[in-house]
């Protein structure tokens, strides 16, 4: 038995407790050596093998191509919408954006001091949209064409991939990747941060057709330069070795359940299950996003109405708390509630989120 909570967090979040457990077993002695992980030197022969297992892994459970490479670079997401401008946008020195929320558009201004970038179509009045991709303009020119798959604080998810007709597509993935499965040939380069579905906070996984590399600017950084963490095989400097394995020991655990065809399923499974309950409540519960772009993954939604009643929806989270389901408060900058959906969310956490909600509007509604 454990005194586990529910954990409905955006990012860190839940992880498997099987690899919990496992990394527990081996923090004082790890495989008999004596000492933790992350007392061990990131060239040990200890960490070597899981830096190259824990790649081979992405290989594998994402089909990646042998024309792509796969690096671990540290800086989170947000260092990752530097590199990526660093590391590309030299190319024409122009980039085109698809701003759709939050995440996109953070990357859009950290690009923007790099090079020119253009964006795909308008903002959206109001955000939960994206546009239909006839409306959009692309520049055949552009360096690359950029989106964010997934909209952690907005819920807004693309159900397709863009037709950019060969200028390279660039995608983050940090709260959608090994949720669904992928055809990476269609990407120029994939980065994602690890503390959503894939492991603890301080490592991003970055993929990146191999002919994209050499494109560096001089003022890249060299931790930042793609080319460079490659050659070094992602151990230029010394990598968040604890985040690494903890990484690799959650890709074990996705192969062991099923891989990513699995995850997908459960994903569509368990988003389906709470957009039911907020569809079947005579509008006591309410998400403002568009049907077709609603996220597997995160799910906003209001309590009390459309625009939600914040003393309802303070009651919601002091209720929701007692029974021990953390971390359901939506992100400051939209209010309401958000309900993350990440792997290691099981269909039973679920379950028990979606019969509170009904007891609760029953209560209160
Ligand atoms: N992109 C997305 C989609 C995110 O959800 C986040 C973090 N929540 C980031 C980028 C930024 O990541 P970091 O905090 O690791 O810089």
């Amino acid at each position: 038995t454990t005194n586990r909570s529910l954990n409905f967090g955006a990012g860190p979040a839940k992880l498997p407790l099987e690899v919990l457990e496992e990394v527990q077993n081996e923090l004082l002695s790890y495989v008999s050596s004596g000492m933790s992980i992350m007392e061990m030197s990131h060239r040990s022969k200890e960490y070597v093998k899981i830096n190259r297992d824990a790649q081979a892994a992405i290989r594998e459970l994402l089909n990646v191509p042998d024309n792509y490479k796969v690096l671990f670079i540290q800086g989170g997401g947000t260092g990752a919408f530097a590199a990526v401008a660093l590391n590309l946008l030299n190319r024409t020195g122009t980039a085109d954006y698809c701003v759709t929320g939050t995440w996109s558009s953070k990357a859009a201004k950290e690009a923007a001091k790099y090079g020119e970038v253009r964006l795909a179509f308008p903002v959206p009045k109001k955000l939960g949209q994206i546009p239909d991709q006839s409306t959009w303009t692309l520049n055949p020119k552009a360096s690359y064409v950029y989106y964010c798959a997934n909209e952690t604080v907005d819920g807004v998810q693309f159900h397709f991939i863009p037709e950019t007709n060969g200028v390279p597509l660039v995608t983050d993935m940090s709260s959608s990747i090994m949720t669904e499965q992928l055809d990476v040939s269609k990407f120029g380069c994939i980065f994602g941060g690890a503390q959503k579905n894939i492991g603890p906070a301080g490592v991003t996984v970055v993929i990146i057709r191999e002919d994209l590399l050499g494109n560096a600017m001089k003022v890249c950084p060299s931790v930042f330069d793609f080319t460079n963490v490659n050659k070094e095989s992602s151990i230029h400097n010394t990598p968040a070795t604890f985040s690494v394995y903890v990484m690799e020991r959650v890709f074990q655990w996705i192969k062991r359940n099923g891989g990513v065809a699995a995850m997908e399923q459960q994903a569509i499974a368990k988003s389906k299950l709470l957009y039911t309950t907020i569809e079947n409540s005579n509008n006591f519960y309410s998400c403002p996003i568009d049907r077709i772009a609603r996220s597997r993954m995160n799910i906003p939604f209001r309590v009390g109405g459309e625009n939600g009643d914040e003393k309802l929806e303070k009651l919601f989270l002091e209720e929701t708390e007692k029974l021990r389901m953390f971390q359901l408060q939506g992100h400051r900058s939209v209010g309401g509630m958000r309900a993350s959906l990440y792997n290691a969310v099981t269909y039973e956490d679920v379950e028990t989120l979606v019969n509170y909600m009904k007891e609760f509007q029953q209560k209160y509604g």
